[in-house]
């Protein structure tokens, strides 16, 4: 928030998600949790509440993990599949590939990344097919999971026809299936589907749920539907530094954000603010559009010269994720004034 060096008051921005702040569910509901002295390390009542409104959720009896960031419950859940000499088969854009510095090698110490292709960010199942059968000798590291991003880094959904896919190709291969749902809300929101359609039902593994993106301060939750997977999950964590003492406050976070779908109302809002961008930008000639708008993320492509003046103007976005161009995002509070301002400036700069 501030003013950019041209005196405009400038107060939200559209490079990504994570710059909003908290909603105020989330919170207020730390506020809630404050008083009193309770166990550590989620050995509180609200932890156990949150859990068990996951299980509710997921319509199953899931194990829930909360970490400080994406990175790390990406990481972890990996790495708590992986054995060094193993491998994890995700598309070449994911984020544990370009974003991650390493960390899912790292936390498994030396499990490999293979990349795979597909349209829009997505898998193609064929790959998993083919990355299997390429090599089955010993030289080779052995495909152990399939990692897919929902919603994508290009911000596009799998449909639960699409996951099912995965399904079958990693089945067949005995792979494991981890989701990276920093944006699972997203995704949800615009398929307009049951949490448990596109992670249970099309045999998800462990699932990384986002929080930061969708309005929480800190705290993704590390969500495996199948019990047994879980086992000594808890020890990875407080190795890594990922067990939070006071973990109560992100527990309560997700109290204040699960409880009457909030959470899903946000990020229903940011993909609606997406589509409101790009509604505006396409009466503009001459910007294209790199790839579907899903959720809650534009992809375009503009001038050179239109980047140098947003960003004289004060206007941050990112240009280096997915095919390049500018990836415009938005959040759980994106206003419409803030769209209308940054449409302004562009039609200005194309001027
Ligand atoms: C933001 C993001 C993450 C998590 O990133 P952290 O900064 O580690 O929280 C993971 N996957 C995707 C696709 C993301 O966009």
């Amino acid at each position: 928030m501030g003013m950019n060096h041209t005196g405009v008051f400038q107060d939200q921005q559209f490079a990504s998600d994570n710059y909003a702040g908290m909603c105020p569910e989330a919170l207020e509901a730390l506020a809630r949790v404050n008083d009193g002295h309770v166990q550590p390390y989620g050995d509180d009542p609200w932890t156990a509440e949150v859990c068990d409104l996951f299980r509710d959720l997921f319509n199953c009896h899931c194990q829930v993990f909360f970490v400080f960031n994406g990175t790390a419950a990406n990481s972890l859940a990996l790495s708590s599949f992986c054995q060094p000499y193993h491998s994890v088969i995700s598309h070449r854009m994911a984020h544990i590939e370009t974003d991650e510095c390493g960390a899912p090698e790292f936390f498994s110490h030396g499990a490999k990344i293979l990349l795979g292709e597909g349209e829009n960010g997505k898998l193609d199942p064929e790959c998993i097919h083919e990355i299997v059968t390429r090599r089955t000798d010993i030289h080779f590291p052995k495909p152990r999971v399939v990692s897919v991003t929902q919603a994508t880094e290009l911000g596009t959904v799998y449909t639960k026809a699409e996951l099912q896919a995965i399904q079958y190709a990693a089945r067949k291969n005995q792979l494991k299936i981890h989701m990276d749902g920093a944006r699972f809300a997203n995704a949800v929101a615009a398929l307009g589907v049951q949490p448990r359609e596109l992670t249970v039902d099309c045999g998800v593994d462990v699932l990384c749920l986002g929080g930061s993106k969708n309005g929480l301060a800190v705290g993704d939750a590390v969500i495996f539907f199948n019990p047994e997977h879980a086992q000594e999950f808890a020890y990875r964590c407080k190795q890594a530094g990922q067990l939070a003492s006071k973990m109560r406050f992100i527990a309560a976070q997700w109290l204040g954000i699960l409880k009457d779908d909030i959470w899903l109302k946000y990020a229903r809002h940011a993909n609606e603010s997406a589509r409101l961008l790009e509604d505006q930008l396409k009466q503009i000639p001459e910007i294209e559009f790199l790839c579907p708008r899903q959720v809650n993320s534009v992809f375009v492509t503009m001038p050179q010269a239109v980047h140098d003046a947003l960003h004289r103007k004060g206007w941050h976005f990112y240009t280096f994720i997915g095919h390049g161009g500018a990836r415009l995002m938005c959040s759980w509070n994106t206003t419409e004034q803030a769209i209308n301002a940054l449409v302004t400036d562009i039609k200005a700069a194309m001027a």
